[in-house]
């Protein structure tokens, strides 16, 4: 039953194969069994999960059910759920019970999803590894010893193990792709203001972007119809018509032109990857479409830009958890200026802090101009290179993580290392634009994803462009040995 599409679930449901009570216990029982194996879960929601199978098995008998009825899936722990632990895999918010949903939230209930529980992350969702979690890192189901990537890990480990048939994730710098990427998963980050921020924890909010992981574009599409759409209580949602993103899935690829960024093939790139990468742009090639070298030459300014933008702005969105309105509060402060400091200091982890205090520096008077402000100018200039090349290009490929799996404790205590684990996913988060990460081979065991990147709003092409690929190769059903 946990190796299904969406669309053979559903089927499954709607004949009366089984029932979503079933299938949702079918989910619990695994997560039972192996949750502990890779601390994916921070939150398990038993009893509200069966409530709402139960309502979903009722609307299927009235046939009020629609394509996902009854369906489970596991948020990340970013969202706002109402009534249950929202932690951020913070311990600032370890008690924080949400009195309300994310916008996401709300249209998957309302769509009759099943939420079988919350996925662990790395704090506040900074991190390529999820190491920087307070509930402990998640292992990779492909080989224990090593990381899922992150953030979105404990979802992207929920997938890749079969805990769960989708899961939600968020994209500021990667975490949906490069994780997607070390699990062999299919990872969708739309475009900035596709889907609505609302009740997503913010970590740097002109780059933070929810989406689906999934086991395949077409399953990945079901849920981004649901997800994607205007939100009036997210002021930078976007007021545009959403597609079936299914309608357009068997589009020939006949024509397509694919643009390779030199940049994105240099050196760093493990060439084993490179190889995979190769072969998978060589299956693209039979499949009609016609591959062309580009450049996107301010690309290497794009990890020191993210990490002036980002923590500059979490520095900001995270000055709101002081312990008085929000988080952890340290025990009997003697004053308002320890009560700060000491829940901050208490309820924030080490990467937290450093992000803090370099967003803090960046945007402080007489630092502003030369950080921030340069920051903004390289952002636009890396924004520039992709308008030249779509002027050119339908859809850009490439790597999407320059290594597989690496092992815990690797790099947990050389942040510059980790910050490079997102060298090719961070341009796109800063130009706005929407990327995936599809699964495309195996290095030595572990998984690899073929980066495509494509110009605004043009999820449908992307989706596209990856069932295409799904349709000819399996890389994709792959399951690790010990989860299947
Ligand atoms: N790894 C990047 C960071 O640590 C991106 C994280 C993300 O996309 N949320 O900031």
């Amino acid at each position: 039953m946990h190796t299904k599409s969406l669309s053979e679930l559903s089927a499954a449901l709607h004949s009366g194969e089984i029932s979503s009570v079933e299938l949702t216990q079918h989910y619990l029982d695994r997560i039972k069994t192996h949750n502990d194996d890779i601390n994916a879960f921070i939150t398990i929601c038993e009893e509200s999960a069966l409530e709402q199978a139960r309502a979903a098995d009722t609307q299927l008998q009235n046939k009020t059910a629609g394509k996902l009825t009854g369906i489970p899936l596991a948020h990340k722990d970013i969202f706002c759920t109402e009534g249950v632990r929202t932690s951020c895999a913070s311990k600032m918010l370890d008690n924080f019970i949400s009195p309300y949903n994310a916008t996401v939230v709300d249209k998957l209930n309302a769509a009759g999803m099943v939420t079988l529980g919350k996925t662990n992350m790395d704090e506040f969702a900074m991190g390529s590894s999820n190491e920087t979690s307070f509930y402990g890192p998640v292992k990779n189901p492909w080989d224990t010893d090593r990381v899922p990537g992150g953030s979105s890990g404990g979802s992207a480990a929920a997938m890749a193990a079969r805990l769960a048939p989708i899961a939600t994730g968020t994209d500021t710098g990667g975490s949906i792709r490069q994780p997607a990427s070390l699990c062999n998963l299919t990872g969708l980050k739309p475009t900035y203001g596709r889907i609505s921020r609302y009740g997503m924890i913010a970590f740097a909010s002109s780059l933070d972007q929810a989406g689906p992981m999934a086991h395949s574009a077409e399953d990945a599409a079901l849920l981004l119809n649901v997800m994607a759409g205007f939100d009036e209580r997210d002021s930078t949602s976007v007021e545009r018509d959403v597609p079936d993103y299914t309608d357009t899935l068997n589009n020939s690829l006949e024509g397509l032109r694919i643009g390779l960024p030199k940049e994105f093939f240099s050196e760093g790139l493990d060439p084993q990857i490179a190889e995979t990468v190769n072969a998978a742009i060589k299956t693209y090639e039979s499949l009609g479409a016609t591959v062309k070298e580009i450049t996107l030459p301010n690309s290497k300014l794009a990890v020191p830009t993210y990490y002036v933008v980002a923590p500059a702005e979490c520095s900001s969105n995270l000055s709101r958890m002081d312990g008085v309105r929000f988080g952890h509060r340290c025990e009997e402060p003697t004053d308002l200026n320890d009560l700060y400091e000491r829940s901050r200091g208490e309820g924030f982890g080490e990467e937290v802090k450093r992000r803090i205090m370099i967003g803090t520096y960046a945007l402080s008077a007489g630092y502003y101009d030369a950080y921030y402000l340069k920051a903004q100018k390289c952002r636009r200039l890396i924004s520039e290179d992709f308008k030249q090349a779509f002027e050119e290009v339908d859809v850009i490929m490439g790597p999407t993580a320059p290594t597989t799996a690496f092992k815990l404790g690797d790099k947990k205590d050389d942040p510059v290392a980790m910050y490079l684990a997102d060298i090719y996913t961070i341009s796109t988060n800063l130009a706005g634009l929407p990327g995936m990460s599809i699964p495309a081979g195996f290095v030595e065991g572990l998984p690899v994803g073929l980066q495509l990147i494509g110009n605004y709003f043009d999820e449908a092409r992307l989706l596209n462009v990856a069932h295409r690929y799904q349709q000819v190769t399996d890389w994709h059903q792959q399951t690790p040995e010990s989860f299947k």
